[in-house]
């Protein structure tokens, strides 16, 4: 739930920002491209929601091609991205505004999304809504239809379980692997957010800067370590996210200093609910260990791109919801 900080839980370690990464064509894109119009709505008109409107640079550098990160910022590193005329201010930086060693960039206007505030706000968007909202275990999919707060069956499960898809009875989808992500949040203004490709530590490493709004920190980041299911903070790791944050982006600190300047809130983890072959949004009719059908629907295998795919992919799902729905009755 919101607020709570475990490695079952992706949500609240993410940035978060949005930075389009998947491919043209593909239903990613689409979630991707649907989903701006309302986070930049959020971040106008609702504060409340801790969201803001953040200026991005995004650094390529040639020889991280091929590399894990290099593929995982294939499409956001290009010069003519497809989103070009969905974000605003998207511009190709001339040499002149290129640090040493990087060999091109684009810089456009992003959004930061502070999720110690976000999510509450989202929870309560729904009991708002008159939502009941429920702790428990599933051990099964078919076992959430029996967890009701009407104490009747429920009509249709909508499985969001994340990285738990790979184990829940009845899903078992072994595309599903965890792509780990390690970040310290740090007190210190950036004054931009800001991406570059690769790292010269190893190839599942990157950089990358985001201030998050009203108050959240500054998040520093990362890697993108595939398979990798370890829940605690890796203390090498963090010193050369450290180093190479500051080498990215030395306004971080005052002049002269060095990791030491950094004002550390806390070292995090988080499991990218990463799936082969991308989100996977789907009815399914299932059958519960004691036979009962149970209509399904998943979203889950959002990857590195959960919010920035959160409300495109939400609208494939209420059509997925509403086919399935009538004409009977919803709960
Ligand atoms: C370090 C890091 C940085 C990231 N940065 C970004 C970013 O900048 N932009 C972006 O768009 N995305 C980012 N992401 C990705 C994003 O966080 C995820 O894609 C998103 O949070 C996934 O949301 P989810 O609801 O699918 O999964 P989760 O948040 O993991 O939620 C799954 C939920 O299902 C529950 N659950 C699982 N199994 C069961 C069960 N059997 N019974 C009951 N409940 C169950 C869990 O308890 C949990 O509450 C980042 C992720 C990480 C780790």
């Amino acid at each position: 739930m919101p607020g709570d900080y475990d490695i079952e839980y992706a949500s609240p370690w993410a940035g978060a920002n949005y930075l389009p990464v998947g491919k043209p064509g593909t239903a990613s894109e689409g979630y991707e491209r649907n989903t701006w119009p309302e986070l930049a709505r959020l971040a106008s008109e609702l504060p409340e929601t801790g969201i803001h409107f953040q200026d991005t640079v995004i650094y390529r550098r040639a020889k991280d091609v091929g590399t894990a990160t290099g593929a995982w910022f294939a499409e956001l590193l290009r010069e003519d991205a497809w989103f070009k005329d969905v974000v605003p201010n998207f511009r190709v930086l001339p040499k002149s505004e290129l640090p040493a060693g990087v060999d091109g960039g684009t810089a456009f206007t992003s959004v930061c999304i502070n999720t110690a505030l976000y999510l509450p706000w989202l929870a309560s968007q729904c009991l708002k809504l008159g939502v009941v909202i429920k702790r428990g275990i599933a051990s099964h999919i078919a076992d959430a239809a029996d967890m009701h707060h009407s104490g009747k069956r429920a009509d249709l499960v909508v499985n969001c379980t994340g990285l738990s898809s790979l184990k829940l009875g009845g899903v078992e989808d072994s595309n599903v692997y965890p792509a780990r992500g390690q970040t310290v949040l740090v007190r210190n203004d950036p004054h931009v957010m800001a991406t570059v490709s690769g790292t010269d530590d190893a190839s599942d490493e990157a950089t990358y800067i985001m201030q998050r709004a009203a108050g959240g920190g500054c998040v520093l980041g990362g890697c993108l370590q595939k398979d990798n299911w370890e829940s605690q903070p890796d203390p090498n790791l963090a010193i050369r996210i450290m180093k190479r944050c500051i080498e990215l982006c030395p306004k971080l600190i005052p002049e002269g200093k060095g990791i030491e300047a950094l004002d550390i809130v806390r070292h995090g983890v988080g499991l990218r609910p990463m799936r082969t072959g991308g989100i996977r949004i789907e009815r399914e009719v299932i059958a519960g260990p004691n036979g009962e059908q149970v209509n399904v629907i998943h979203d889950y295998g959002h990857g590195g791109y959960g919010y920035q795919t959160s409300y495109g992919a939400s609208q494939a799902v209420q059509a997925l919801v509403d086919e399935t729905l009538r004409p009977k009755a919803r709960l």
